[in-house]
């Protein structure tokens, strides 16, 4: 039998190829050295001063746009897209919502619903990292209903002109494009906006005391104009920015257990080496306690992110089974989070350590992309057939 690895108990790399390995082996080293030692210093500035050269870096690695085909993107498999996210998890939540609303939203929605002049326009340039995108869906008073979003886009002749207001916007501020979703006379639609169209802007909104190492915006637009073919042409209604929404989603199941598993190995080292009472607190019965139930729900969310990449490689994964997989997994994650706080007495809420800093991330992970609730209330409705989101 092979030895009892501590950092894989299951032997779930069994599940990986060499490629698998090679690309999680990239992304892990990249985040240790461009990530991981200026980490806690961007999130007690709150900023994320590096953003542009970080994102070229990323685009070199391959991880922008990485599960998606042609046009400069890396073509990786829904696994491998997922143990990247995990990596970058792992040193920040921030760094990966970067990577996820580059790749799974702005350019996911190019890609599933743009027009082949889109496509060309702003795919390859978005998969180098030398453009980033953002992805406008909520508004300051509809965040887990955007149906009712209030965002308006009227035509002008051919034209567009787009008015209104959005919120929460990951890379807001930095973004060269944004998707924007809005209401118009057909329905809603998706809207490829240059930032530099007059009467956009995009100030950043600060005093966050969670995704700090994150650049989050709002999104004004004043009577934006935009040329006829700004539409996304082929997508109406809210299954639009839902479908991306799935996407990112299923990148979230990862990445969360790559916060949790920075946390459990932080818990782990601390608990082997800081003394009281005489002896290791990692001697105790409570402290492994908490430590093997950590271990379990960690290498059971991997399980679960791994089964659910390998039914979206297969094209079987439901939106339903992404909401199984974002509600268990950040819920999990931020719970081994905060028990990894406990063992790490005084030092887990200081910035030396990043178990506070993972489960303070984590709470802006669980509302993002859906909320527990929204999650519950789908799978709620699935199991009854009972809508209750009214
Ligand atoms: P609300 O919808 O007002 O919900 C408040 C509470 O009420 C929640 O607990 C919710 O679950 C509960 N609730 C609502 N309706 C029901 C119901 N029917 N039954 C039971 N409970 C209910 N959005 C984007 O479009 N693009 C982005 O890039 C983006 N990035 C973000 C980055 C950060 C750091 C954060 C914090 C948010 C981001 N968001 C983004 C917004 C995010 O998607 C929304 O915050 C989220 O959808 C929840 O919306 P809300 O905050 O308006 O909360």
């Amino acid at each position: 039998l092979p030895p009892f690895d501590p950092a894989d108990p299951l032997g779930l790399d069994d599940l990986l190829d060499a490629e698998d390995l090679a690309i999680r082996d990239t992304v892990r080293s990249w985040a240790a050295r461009r990530v991981l030692p200026h980490v806690a210093e961007w999130y007690e500035r709150g900023e994320l001063p590096e953003i542009r050269e970080l994102a070229r870096e990323l685009g070199g690695i391959g991880v922008l746009g990485m599960s998606l085909d042609g046009y400069g993107c890396a073509g990786a498999t829904a696994v491998q897209y997922g143990l990247a996210c995990l990596e970058l998890e792992a040193a920040d939540s921030g760094i990966r919502s970067l990577v996820s609303v580059q790749g799974s939203l702005a350019m996911y929605a190019i890609h599933r619903f743009g027009s082949e002049e889109q496509k060309r326009e702003w795919l390859p340039r978005m998969a180098a990292g030398e453009v980033i995108g953002c992805f406008g869906l909520t508004e300051p008073d509809h965040g887990s209903d955007p149906a009712s979003m209030r965002t308006y886009a009227k035509r002008d002749g051919s034209d567009w002109v787009l008015t209104g207001r959005k919120m929460w916007i990951t890379n807001g501020s930095v973004a060269g494009v944004a998707v924007v979703w809005a209401r118009t006379d057909e329905g809603i639609r998706g809207f490829v906006v240059p930032t530099d169209s007059p009467g956009f802007s995009a100030p950043e909104i600060r005093h966050k005391w969670s995704l700090r190492a994150s650049v989050t915006s709002e999104l004004v637009m004043d009577d934006v104009r935009l040329p006829a073919d700004a539409v996304l042409p082929a997508v109406t209604g809210l299954k639009g920015p839902l479908s991306c929404l799935s996407h990112a989603r299923y990148g979230i199941v990862w990445g969360a257990m790559g916060a949790a598993r920075a946390c459990f190995e932080a818990a782990v080292d601390y608990a082997k080496t800081r003394e009281q009472f005489g002896r290791p607190i990692g001697g105790f019965q409570l402290t492994q306690a908490k430590l093997a139930d950590m271990a379990v729900e960690l290498h059971k969310g991997i399980l679960l992110a791994h089964h659910l990449g390998r039914r979206m490689d297969a094209g079987r994964l439901r939106a339903e089974q992404v909401s199984f997989g974002k509600l268990n997994n950040v819920r999990e994650a931020i719970e081994i989070c905060r028990t990894a706080r406990t063992v790490l007495g005084a030092n887990g809420i200081s910035l030396e350590y990043p178990v506070m800093r993972h489960a303070t991330n984590l709470e802006s992970v669980l509302t993002y992309e859906g909320t527990v609730e929204m999650h519950q209330l789908v799978l709620g409705k699935a199991f009854t057939g009972l809508d209750a989101f009214r």
